[in-house]
């Protein structure tokens, strides 16, 4: 069913290269994970498909309160012997998590691409890896809290939620840290995509890590907001598109509950007239294609210095008619498919307004298949600072052109947002590098690169982005009292 781009260009075709299915084990359905066991839910389930073929993969528990309660009153129960635990303990439990997350890695990649829809070749090379790191790097923090500057005293339960465009790599952002501080959580996958967070169920048990500490419950909205709001948690921290972020804050306010918000974005990625052009197309096309454009901080909005733009926008265009589109399991697939029919919906929609709007549309020649969600990678010119697809978020293959002549003309457009969450700067010159990332109103400034996640760097919006900080040692502070 592989749909690649025009081969117009390529001196040769790919064979198919797919990655064996057979190393995951899905089963017809799933039940929730409180208290160190898997248990049926009261409510009803529903189903995950996988979005490359709509494939039903599994049958899935869907939480009600009833279930959300068990699930916070087990993280209470366990959290005082959790935090009582000498930190050189709890350490050696999370060592043990990332050391399986790796033992396991292409059972977990396999199955992330499969429910997610990312092609195989970034869950196994950055989902998979980066969520290990956290465990590990967070497992150093375990016993030296006293160091880090916000005391050592946990929050309690933390009720975590978290989105669908990179399920288990959030899922360790979320955990990590607040195991290391002495937390116990809940945590909600996202409905899209509960499966890798149900593998890491598995995880928990085969790690011996003490029931209660984690608990996965799944389901949609109403889930999660049953598990924020519930009396019983000490802490939000949520991922996720800004509308929904307003309504839990609204949900939490007047509460004591600590709260942290990492929302949407739509990130400037400003390239220089001496920029190394071709690098900074693979910045470009990193920034935007890479996992469909479901990133927060995807470089969604393209600005570039107005004597180079024909120059730039033919690499570009060159660049992107060999990106290969196809079967999220084949090595050589480059851009997956789009994450649910929902969402495809969202991009077709914003992208007809861009041409609404009098942009110019410009798409990768490709044939898509007919089953499935897809969604071409493409890009518009003419694009004004007012038009919505220069304002809103896309989260889908979609890039916006936007042209400027001077280094203030361009801080003055990246900032013209509502969001703040990344920004990209190609230039080779370093003083101009440091006055743009100094000026720019965003959590995150990469120079000369993009995308490029550690998590021993803190990460986190200004603005419409949201508020808080997730990795480093930042991160420690939303988990320590
Ligand atoms: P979403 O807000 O629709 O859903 C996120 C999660 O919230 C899901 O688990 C969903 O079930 C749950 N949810 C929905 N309604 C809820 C409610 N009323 N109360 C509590 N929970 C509720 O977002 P999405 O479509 O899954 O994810 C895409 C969004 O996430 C984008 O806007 C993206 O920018 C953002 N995101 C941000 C970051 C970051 O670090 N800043 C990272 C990844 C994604």
């Amino acid at each position: 069913m592989v749909s690649t781009s025009s081969t117009t260009g390529r001196g040769f075709e790919y064979a198919p290269a797919p990655e064996s299915r057979a190393i995951v084990d899905i089963k017809p359905s799933y039940g929730l994970f409180i208290d160190g066991d898997f248990v049926d839910g009261h409510g009803s389930s529903f189903k995950t498909i996988s979005p490359a073929t709509e494939e039903v993969l599994a049958e899935v528990a869907e939480a009600d309160d009833a279930d959300v309660d068990a699930a916070v009153k087990a993280a209470r129960k366990a959290q005082k012997a959790w935090a009582r635990m000498p930190g050189s303990e709890r350490a050696k439990y999370l060592y043990r998590i990332a050391r399986i997350i790796q033992e396991r890695s292409r059972e977990i990649a396999v199955l992330e691409s499969i429910d997610n829809g990312k092609p195989i070749k970034e869950s196994r090379d950055v989902d998979v890896p980066i969520a290990a790191a956290h465990f590990f790097y967070y497992a150093g923090w375990a016993d030296k809290l006293e160091y880090s500057g916000f005391g050592s005293t946990p929050l309690g339960v933390a009720g975590q939620v978290i989105p669908w465009n990179f399920p288990l790599l959030m899922l360790a952002w979320k955990i990590a840290p607040a195991l290391a501080c002495g937390n116990t959580v809940v945590l909600k996958p996202a409905e899209t995509t509960p499966l890798t967070a149900l593998l890491f169920a598995e995880i928990c048990q085969q790690a011996d890590l003490p029931p209660g500490v984690v608990n996965l419950i799944t389901g949609a909205g109403g889930t999660g907001s049953a598990l924020v709001s519930h009396p019983g948690i000490d802490k939000v921290a949520f991922t996720g598109s800004t509308d929904v972020g307003r309504i839990i804050a609204k949900a939490v306010a007047g509460t004591d509950k600590r709260v942290t918000l990492e929302l949407g974005g739509k990130a400037a990625n400003i390239v220089f007239d001496d920029a190394a052009l071709d690098q900074a197309v693979e910045g470009i096309v990193n920034g935007i294609f890479f996992n469909q454009g479901h990133v927060c901080c995807a470089g969604s909005r393209l600005l570039v210095q107005e004597n180079i733009f024909e120059d730039l926008l033919e690499r570009l265009k060159r660049r992107m008619s060999t990106l290969r589109m196809g079967d999220p399991l084949d090595k050589n697939t480059d851009v997956g498919a789009i994450n649910s029919g929902e969402q495809l919906m969202r991009i077709r929609e914003l992208s007809e307004i861009g041409d609404a709007e009098g942009a110019e549309r410009w798409e990768v020649a490709c044939d898509l298949p007919t089953k499935g969600f897809w969604f071409p990678p493409t890009l518009f010119t003419g694009v004004s600072q007012a038009h919505r697809i220069a304002r809103e978020e896309i989260f889908g293959p979609v890039l916006s052109v936007l042209t400027f002549r001077t280094p203030s003309e361009a801080v003055a457009k990246a900032n013209n947002s509502p969001f703040g969450l990344s920004a990209g700067i190609w230039t080779e010159k370093g003083s101009r590098i440091l006055q743009m990332a100094s000026e720019l109103r965003a959590g995150v400034v990469w120079a000369n690169t993009f995308n490029k996640f550690d998590p021993t760097s803190p990460f986190g919006g200004y603005k419409e982005s949201g508020y808080g900080r997730e990795g480093g040692r930042h991160g420690l502070e939303a988990y320590l009292r």
